[in-house]
Protein backbone atom coordinates (compact mmCIF):
# COMPACT_ATOMS: atom_id res chain seq x y z
CA UNK A 1 0.00 0.00 0.00
CA UNK A 2 1.71 3.36 -1.23
CA UNK A 3 0.98 6.34 1.22
CA UNK A 4 -0.40 10.17 -0.40
CA UNK A 5 0.18 12.61 2.73
CA UNK A 6 -1.83 15.95 1.84
CA UNK A 7 -0.03 18.91 3.75
CA UNK A 8 -2.62 21.48 4.84
CA UNK A 9 -5.50 21.92 4.06
CA UNK A 10 -6.76 24.24 1.57
CA UNK A 11 -9.09 24.67 -0.63
CA UNK A 12 -7.34 22.19 -3.79
CA UNK A 13 -6.77 19.58 -0.68
CA UNK A 14 -10.37 19.51 0.58
CA UNK A 15 -11.12 18.55 -3.64
CA UNK A 16 -9.09 15.49 -3.16
CA UNK A 17 -10.53 14.41 0.18
CA UNK A 18 -13.87 15.01 -1.31
CA UNK A 19 -12.89 12.94 -4.55
CA UNK A 20 -11.63 10.38 -2.40
CA UNK A 21 -14.38 9.82 -0.58
CA UNK A 22 -16.48 9.31 -3.66
CA UNK A 23 -13.39 6.89 -5.45
CA UNK A 24 -11.58 5.48 -2.75
CA UNK A 25 -7.80 4.61 -4.06
CA UNK A 26 -7.34 0.85 -4.39
CA UNK A 27 -3.47 1.11 -4.06
CA UNK A 28 -3.05 3.90 -1.92
CA UNK A 29 -3.77 5.34 1.79
CA UNK A 30 -4.45 8.89 1.98
CA UNK A 31 -3.14 10.98 5.17
CA UNK A 32 -3.83 15.30 5.88
CA UNK A 33 -1.46 16.56 7.96
CA UNK A 34 -2.83 20.10 9.08
CA UNK A 35 -2.17 22.14 12.49
CA UNK A 36 -5.57 23.13 13.08
CA UNK A 37 -8.35 20.71 12.93
CA UNK A 38 -10.73 23.25 11.30
CA UNK A 39 -10.04 25.37 7.93
CA UNK A 40 -11.10 28.60 7.76
CA UNK A 41 -12.55 29.57 4.73
CA UNK A 42 -11.53 33.21 3.35
CA UNK A 43 -14.50 33.89 0.93
CA UNK A 44 -16.83 34.49 4.29
CA UNK A 45 -14.15 36.55 6.32
CA UNK A 46 -16.40 39.91 5.57
CA UNK A 47 -19.48 38.32 6.62
CA UNK A 48 -18.17 37.02 9.75
CA UNK A 49 -16.40 40.25 10.40
CA UNK A 50 -19.89 41.85 9.75
CA UNK A 51 -21.60 39.44 12.17
CA UNK A 52 -23.84 38.16 9.46
CA UNK A 53 -22.16 34.83 10.08
CA UNK A 54 -20.95 32.42 12.95
CA UNK A 55 -17.41 30.91 13.16
CA UNK A 56 -19.14 27.65 12.84
CA UNK A 57 -20.32 29.05 9.64
CA UNK A 58 -17.01 29.71 7.91
CA UNK A 59 -15.05 26.50 9.02
CA UNK A 60 -14.81 23.13 8.38
CA UNK A 61 -13.92 20.22 10.79
CA UNK A 62 -11.04 18.31 9.32
CA UNK A 63 -10.85 15.38 11.26
CA UNK A 64 -14.49 14.90 10.60
CA UNK A 65 -13.89 15.47 6.94
CA UNK A 66 -11.31 13.11 6.72
CA UNK A 67 -13.57 10.40 8.93
CA UNK A 68 -15.76 10.63 6.15
CA UNK A 69 -13.82 10.34 3.27
CA UNK A 70 -11.85 7.43 4.62
CA UNK A 71 -8.43 9.37 5.25
CA UNK A 72 -6.35 9.52 8.50
CA UNK A 73 -6.22 13.11 9.84
CA UNK A 74 -2.92 14.27 11.25
CA UNK A 75 -2.79 17.44 13.83
CA UNK A 76 0.60 18.83 13.00
CA UNK A 77 2.68 21.04 11.50
CA UNK A 78 5.16 20.15 8.90
CA UNK A 79 8.26 22.07 9.37
CA UNK A 80 11.03 20.33 6.99
CA UNK A 81 11.08 18.23 3.98
CA UNK A 82 13.85 15.25 2.87
CA UNK A 83 12.51 14.91 -0.31
CA UNK A 84 15.51 12.16 -0.96
CA UNK A 85 14.28 10.30 2.23
CA UNK A 86 10.74 10.96 1.04
CA UNK A 87 10.58 11.99 4.79
CA UNK A 88 8.36 14.78 6.45
CA UNK A 89 9.29 16.30 9.87
CA UNK A 90 6.46 17.84 12.30
CA UNK A 91 6.72 20.12 14.72
CA UNK A 92 7.86 17.66 17.65
CA UNK A 93 10.10 15.98 15.62
CA UNK A 94 7.40 13.25 14.29
CA UNK A 95 8.81 11.71 11.04
CA UNK A 96 6.05 11.07 8.22
CA UNK A 97 6.96 8.73 4.97
CA UNK A 98 5.44 9.10 1.83
CA UNK A 99 5.42 7.76 -1.97
CA UNK A 100 3.58 10.98 -2.89
CA UNK A 101 3.39 14.10 -1.23
CA UNK A 102 1.08 17.53 -1.90
CA UNK A 103 1.30 20.91 -0.45
CA UNK A 104 -1.55 23.54 0.02
CA UNK A 105 -0.16 25.58 3.21
CA UNK A 106 -1.45 28.56 2.04
CA UNK A 107 0.94 31.65 3.10
CA UNK A 108 1.67 34.25 5.24
CA UNK A 109 1.63 37.71 5.37
CA UNK A 110 4.71 39.92 4.38
CA UNK A 111 5.29 42.17 7.29
CA UNK A 112 8.03 44.50 7.87
CA UNK A 113 10.34 42.84 10.24
CA UNK A 114 10.25 45.94 12.64
CA UNK A 115 7.13 46.39 13.21
CA UNK A 116 6.00 42.65 13.63
CA UNK A 117 5.39 42.94 17.10
CA UNK A 118 2.52 45.74 16.61
CA UNK A 119 0.37 44.36 14.05
CA UNK A 120 -2.03 41.16 13.74
CA UNK A 121 -2.06 39.02 11.06
CA UNK A 122 -4.62 36.40 10.30
CA UNK A 123 -2.82 33.94 8.53
CA UNK A 124 -2.60 31.01 8.72
CA UNK A 125 -6.05 31.39 8.21
CA UNK A 126 -6.98 29.49 11.65
CA UNK A 127 -5.93 32.75 13.51
CA UNK A 128 -8.46 34.71 11.41
CA UNK A 129 -11.45 34.68 14.25
CA UNK A 130 -8.98 35.44 17.19
CA UNK A 131 -7.24 38.79 15.83
CA UNK A 132 -10.28 40.00 13.55
CA UNK A 133 -12.68 39.94 16.87
CA UNK A 134 -9.61 41.75 18.65
CA UNK A 135 -9.59 44.61 16.28
CA UNK A 136 -12.84 45.20 15.28
CA UNK A 137 -13.78 45.72 18.77
CA UNK A 138 -11.04 47.95 19.19
CA UNK A 139 -10.97 51.80 20.16
CA UNK A 140 -9.10 52.68 17.55
CA UNK A 141 -8.65 49.89 14.73
CA UNK A 142 -6.52 50.33 11.28
CA UNK A 143 -6.23 48.20 8.50
CA UNK A 144 -3.28 48.33 6.76
CA UNK A 145 -3.36 46.65 2.95
CA UNK A 146 -5.38 48.29 -0.31
CA UNK A 147 -5.92 44.99 -2.19
CA UNK A 148 -9.42 42.89 -2.04
CA UNK A 149 -8.36 41.65 1.81
CA UNK A 150 -7.63 44.89 3.34
CA UNK A 151 -10.98 46.55 1.44
CA UNK A 152 -13.34 44.09 1.93
CA UNK A 153 -12.08 43.87 6.18
CA UNK A 154 -12.21 47.80 6.44
CA UNK A 155 -16.44 47.65 4.82
CA UNK A 156 -17.00 44.83 6.99
CA UNK A 157 -15.76 46.15 10.38
CA UNK A 158 -16.71 49.67 9.32
CA UNK A 159 -20.44 48.50 8.90
CA UNK A 160 -20.44 46.63 12.43
CA UNK A 161 -19.53 49.06 14.03
CA UNK A 162 -21.99 51.50 12.97
CA UNK A 163 -24.36 48.79 13.98
CA UNK A 164 -23.25 48.70 17.41
CA UNK A 165 -22.68 53.18 17.42
CA UNK A 166 -19.51 53.00 17.47
CA UNK A 167 -18.14 56.41 17.07
CA UNK A 168 -14.73 55.42 15.83
CA UNK A 169 -14.60 54.59 12.36
CA UNK A 170 -11.22 52.07 10.96
CA UNK A 171 -8.91 53.87 8.89
CA UNK A 172 -7.44 52.41 5.85
CA UNK A 173 -3.97 52.89 4.78
CA UNK A 174 -2.78 51.91 0.67
CA UNK A 175 0.38 52.35 -0.92
CA UNK A 176 -1.56 52.54 -3.83
CA UNK A 177 -4.86 53.31 -4.88
CA UNK A 178 -7.44 50.87 -3.54
CA UNK A 179 -7.48 47.64 -5.46
CA UNK A 180 -5.17 49.16 -7.74
CA UNK A 181 -3.89 45.50 -9.45
CA UNK A 182 -7.30 45.62 -11.11
CA UNK A 183 -7.00 49.25 -13.01
CA UNK A 184 -7.83 52.99 -12.83
CA UNK A 185 -11.55 52.26 -13.54
CA UNK A 186 -12.34 49.65 -10.67
CA UNK A 187 -10.06 51.81 -8.03
CA UNK A 188 -11.91 55.32 -8.90
CA UNK A 189 -15.51 53.09 -8.83
CA UNK A 190 -14.02 51.68 -5.20
CA UNK A 191 -13.12 55.02 -3.84
CA UNK A 192 -16.35 56.46 -5.20
CA UNK A 193 -18.16 53.74 -2.90
CA UNK A 194 -15.67 54.30 -0.04
CA UNK A 195 -16.61 57.70 0.23
CA UNK A 196 -20.14 57.58 0.22
CA UNK A 197 -20.47 54.49 2.55
CA UNK A 198 -18.07 57.14 5.08
CA UNK A 199 -14.94 54.88 4.78
CA UNK A 200 -12.18 56.74 5.77
CA UNK A 201 -9.46 55.52 3.79
CA UNK A 202 -5.52 57.18 3.02
CA UNK A 203 -4.25 55.92 -0.41
CA UNK A 204 -0.54 56.76 -1.62
CA UNK A 205 -0.14 56.12 2.39
CA UNK A 206 3.02 53.61 3.72
CA UNK A 207 3.10 52.98 6.96
CA UNK A 208 6.55 53.90 8.33
CA UNK A 209 6.80 53.99 11.53
CA UNK A 210 4.06 52.27 14.60
CA UNK A 211 4.42 53.13 17.87
CA UNK A 212 1.78 51.96 20.85
CA UNK A 213 -0.58 54.53 20.34
CA UNK A 214 -0.20 55.84 16.43
CA UNK A 215 1.06 55.02 13.09
CA UNK A 216 3.17 57.59 11.03
CA UNK A 217 3.26 57.36 6.71
CA UNK A 218 5.47 58.13 4.52
CA UNK A 219 3.71 61.80 3.78
CA UNK A 220 4.51 62.40 8.11
CA UNK A 221 1.34 62.44 8.98
CA UNK A 222 0.40 60.59 12.09
CA UNK A 223 -2.83 58.90 13.21
CA UNK A 224 -4.12 57.23 16.34
CA UNK A 225 -4.20 53.31 16.64
CA UNK A 226 -5.14 50.61 19.47
CA UNK A 227 -5.17 47.73 16.97
CA UNK A 228 -3.38 46.88 13.36
CA UNK A 229 -4.79 44.43 10.92
CA UNK A 230 -1.71 43.73 8.40
CA UNK A 231 -2.94 42.46 4.97
CA UNK A 232 -0.64 43.46 2.76
CA UNK A 233 0.65 40.71 0.21
CA UNK A 234 1.16 37.50 0.37
CA UNK A 235 4.83 35.53 1.92
CA UNK A 236 6.38 32.22 1.53
CA UNK A 237 6.28 30.16 4.81
CA UNK A 238 9.73 29.63 4.55
CA UNK A 239 9.41 25.67 4.96
CA UNK A 240 10.58 25.25 1.09
CA UNK A 241 13.56 27.15 1.04
CA UNK A 242 14.39 25.86 4.48
CA UNK A 243 14.14 22.39 3.31
CA UNK A 244 16.56 23.20 0.01
CA UNK A 245 13.54 22.02 -1.97
CA UNK A 246 13.45 24.43 -5.35
CA UNK A 247 11.71 27.67 -5.40
CA UNK A 248 11.08 30.62 -6.43
CA UNK A 249 12.75 34.07 -5.60
CA UNK A 250 10.38 34.68 -2.74
CA UNK A 251 10.71 30.87 -1.72
CA UNK A 252 6.90 29.47 -3.31
CA UNK A 253 7.57 25.93 -4.38
CA UNK A 254 8.30 25.95 -8.06
CA UNK A 255 5.61 23.83 -9.54
CA UNK A 256 5.27 23.07 -13.67
CA UNK A 257 1.97 23.13 -14.89
CA UNK A 258 0.79 19.40 -13.79
CA UNK A 259 1.82 20.74 -10.76
CA UNK A 260 4.36 18.65 -9.80
CA UNK A 261 7.91 19.96 -8.80
CA UNK A 262 10.34 19.06 -11.40
CA UNK A 263 13.30 18.03 -9.91
CA UNK A 264 11.08 15.55 -6.86
CA UNK A 265 8.81 14.60 -9.15
CA UNK A 266 7.03 12.51 -5.70
CA UNK A 267 6.17 16.17 -4.73
CA UNK A 268 3.04 17.75 -5.73
CA UNK A 269 1.59 21.43 -4.69
CA UNK A 270 -1.03 23.93 -5.38
CA UNK A 271 -2.70 27.18 -4.36
CA UNK A 272 -0.46 29.79 -2.55
CA UNK A 273 1.91 28.26 -1.44
CA UNK A 274 3.23 27.26 -5.02
CA UNK A 275 4.37 28.88 -8.58
CA UNK A 276 3.71 27.59 -11.36
CA UNK A 277 6.68 28.40 -13.52
CA UNK A 278 4.98 28.81 -16.63
CA UNK A 279 2.71 30.90 -14.98
CA UNK A 280 5.41 33.15 -12.39
CA UNK A 281 2.68 36.25 -12.36
CA UNK A 282 -0.17 34.15 -11.68
CA UNK A 283 -2.36 35.74 -8.73
CA UNK A 284 -2.44 34.17 -5.35
CA UNK A 285 -6.27 33.82 -4.67
CA UNK A 286 -8.29 31.30 -3.67
CA UNK A 287 -10.09 31.47 -7.21
CA UNK A 288 -7.02 29.68 -8.30
CA UNK A 289 -6.37 27.18 -5.75
CA UNK A 290 -10.21 25.47 -5.87
CA UNK A 291 -9.18 25.72 -9.91
CA UNK A 292 -6.11 23.73 -9.29
CA UNK A 293 -7.96 21.25 -7.25
CA UNK A 294 -9.50 18.64 -9.54
CA UNK A 295 -5.80 18.68 -11.62
CA UNK A 296 -3.88 18.51 -8.56
CA UNK A 297 -6.27 15.37 -7.55
CA UNK A 298 -6.29 13.89 -11.25
CA UNK A 299 -2.78 13.92 -11.19
CA UNK A 300 -1.82 12.33 -7.83
CA UNK A 301 -4.05 9.56 -8.90
CA UNK A 302 -2.29 9.26 -12.16
CA UNK A 303 1.23 9.60 -10.97
CA UNK A 304 0.33 6.78 -8.11
CA UNK A 305 -0.65 4.63 -11.07
CA UNK A 306 2.49 5.70 -12.84
CA UNK A 307 0.25 7.43 -16.15
CA UNK A 308 0.38 10.69 -17.68
CA UNK A 309 -0.25 13.31 -16.18
CA UNK A 310 -2.64 16.67 -17.25
CA UNK A 311 -1.95 20.36 -17.50
CA UNK A 312 -3.67 23.54 -15.57
CA UNK A 313 -4.25 25.92 -17.19
CA UNK A 314 -5.36 29.47 -15.79
CA UNK A 315 -8.20 31.44 -16.57
CA UNK A 316 -7.26 34.65 -17.87
CA UNK A 317 -10.39 36.36 -15.93
CA UNK A 318 -12.57 35.67 -13.11
CA UNK A 319 -15.40 37.00 -11.65
CA UNK A 320 -14.11 38.85 -8.54
CA UNK A 321 -16.75 40.12 -5.37
CA UNK A 322 -15.60 42.29 -2.52
CA UNK A 323 -18.45 42.58 0.59
CA UNK A 324 -19.04 46.42 0.48
CA UNK A 325 -21.08 45.80 4.37
CA UNK A 326 -24.68 46.57 4.56
CA UNK A 327 -26.02 43.55 2.37
CA UNK A 328 -24.08 44.89 -0.47
CA UNK A 329 -21.07 43.78 -2.45
CA UNK A 330 -18.49 44.83 -5.69
CA UNK A 331 -18.91 42.27 -8.02
CA UNK A 332 -16.05 43.38 -10.70
CA UNK A 333 -15.13 41.58 -14.57
CA UNK A 334 -12.41 42.56 -16.10
CA UNK A 335 -12.89 46.58 -16.13
CA UNK A 336 -16.64 46.27 -15.80
CA UNK A 337 -18.52 45.91 -12.61
CA UNK A 338 -21.82 46.35 -10.50
CA UNK A 339 -22.23 47.79 -7.27
CA UNK A 340 -25.36 46.96 -4.79
CA UNK A 341 -27.53 44.00 -3.04
CA UNK A 342 -27.54 41.83 -6.26
CA UNK A 343 -23.70 41.18 -5.78
CA UNK A 344 -23.68 40.38 -2.43
CA UNK A 345 -27.25 38.06 -3.01
CA UNK A 346 -24.65 35.78 -5.58
CA UNK A 347 -21.93 35.77 -3.18
CA UNK A 348 -23.71 34.50 -0.42
CA UNK A 349 -25.13 31.98 -2.52
CA UNK A 350 -21.59 30.78 -3.64
CA UNK A 351 -19.89 30.75 -0.50
CA UNK A 352 -22.52 29.06 1.24
CA UNK A 353 -23.25 26.11 -1.48
CA UNK A 354 -19.18 26.40 -1.62
CA UNK A 355 -19.03 25.35 2.03
CA UNK A 356 -22.23 22.68 1.95
CA UNK A 357 -19.58 20.73 -0.42
CA UNK A 358 -17.78 20.18 2.80
CA UNK A 359 -19.55 20.39 5.82
CA UNK A 360 -22.58 18.37 5.18
CA UNK A 361 -21.03 15.66 2.61
C1 LIG B 1 -9.77 38.60 4.37
C2 LIG B 1 -9.47 37.78 3.14
C3 LIG B 1 -10.46 37.58 2.22
C4 LIG B 1 -10.19 36.86 1.07
N1 LIG B 1 -11.21 36.66 0.19
C5 LIG B 1 -10.98 35.97 -0.93
C6 LIG B 1 -12.02 35.77 -1.87
O1 LIG B 1 -13.17 36.22 -1.67
N2 LIG B 1 -11.73 35.09 -3.01
C7 LIG B 1 -10.47 34.61 -3.26
O2 LIG B 1 -10.26 34.01 -4.32
N3 LIG B 1 -9.46 34.77 -2.39
C8 LIG B 1 -9.67 35.44 -1.23
N4 LIG B 1 -8.65 35.60 -0.34
C9 LIG B 1 -7.33 34.97 -0.59
C10 LIG B 1 -7.41 33.52 -0.14
O3 LIG B 1 -7.65 33.48 1.26
C11 LIG B 1 -6.12 32.73 -0.35
O4 LIG B 1 -5.58 33.01 -1.60
C12 LIG B 1 -6.50 31.24 -0.27
O5 LIG B 1 -6.96 30.93 1.04
C13 LIG B 1 -5.34 30.35 -0.59
O6 LIG B 1 -5.81 29.04 -0.51
P1 LIG B 1 -4.84 27.83 -0.30
O7 LIG B 1 -5.60 26.63 -0.68
O8 LIG B 1 -3.55 28.09 -0.99
O9 LIG B 1 -4.48 27.82 1.26
P2 LIG B 1 -5.29 28.18 2.58
O10 LIG B 1 -6.73 28.33 2.33
O11 LIG B 1 -4.56 29.33 3.21
O12 LIG B 1 -5.09 26.88 3.47
C14 LIG B 1 -3.82 26.46 3.87
C15 LIG B 1 -3.92 25.46 5.01
O13 LIG B 1 -2.65 24.90 5.27
C16 LIG B 1 -2.41 24.87 6.67
N5 LIG B 1 -0.96 24.94 6.89
C17 LIG B 1 -0.20 26.06 6.87
N6 LIG B 1 1.09 25.73 7.13
C18 LIG B 1 1.14 24.39 7.29
C19 LIG B 1 2.20 23.47 7.58
N7 LIG B 1 3.46 23.86 7.72
N8 LIG B 1 1.88 22.14 7.72
C20 LIG B 1 0.60 21.73 7.56
N9 LIG B 1 -0.42 22.56 7.28
C21 LIG B 1 -0.16 23.88 7.14
C22 LIG B 1 -3.16 26.07 7.19
O14 LIG B 1 -3.46 25.93 8.54
C23 LIG B 1 -4.40 26.06 6.31
O15 LIG B 1 -5.36 25.21 6.87
C24 LIG B 1 -8.88 36.32 0.84
C25 LIG B 1 -7.89 36.53 1.77
C26 LIG B 1 -8.16 37.23 2.92
C27 LIG B 1 -7.05 37.44 3.92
Amino acid sequence: MQTLVLVGGGHAHLHSLEQFKKEPLQAARVVLISPSIHQYYSGMFSGFAEGVYSQEDIRIDLNRFCEQAGAEFILDSVVAIDAQAKELTGADGAIYGYDRVSFDIGSLTAVPGQIKEHVSSIKPNFLFPEQLLRVRDSDAPVIVGGGASGVELAFSILAWRSRQNRPVKPLLFSSSALLSGQGNEISRKIEAIADRKGLPFHTDSSIEEIDGHSVTTNKGESFPQSDILWLTGPKSSGLFRRSGMPTDSHGFLLVNDALQNMKHPDVFGAGDCVTIDRYPALAKNGVYAVRQGPILWQNLKNSLASDELQSFVPQKRFVAILSTGDGEAFLSYGNRSLHGALPWKLKKYIDRKFMSRYKNP
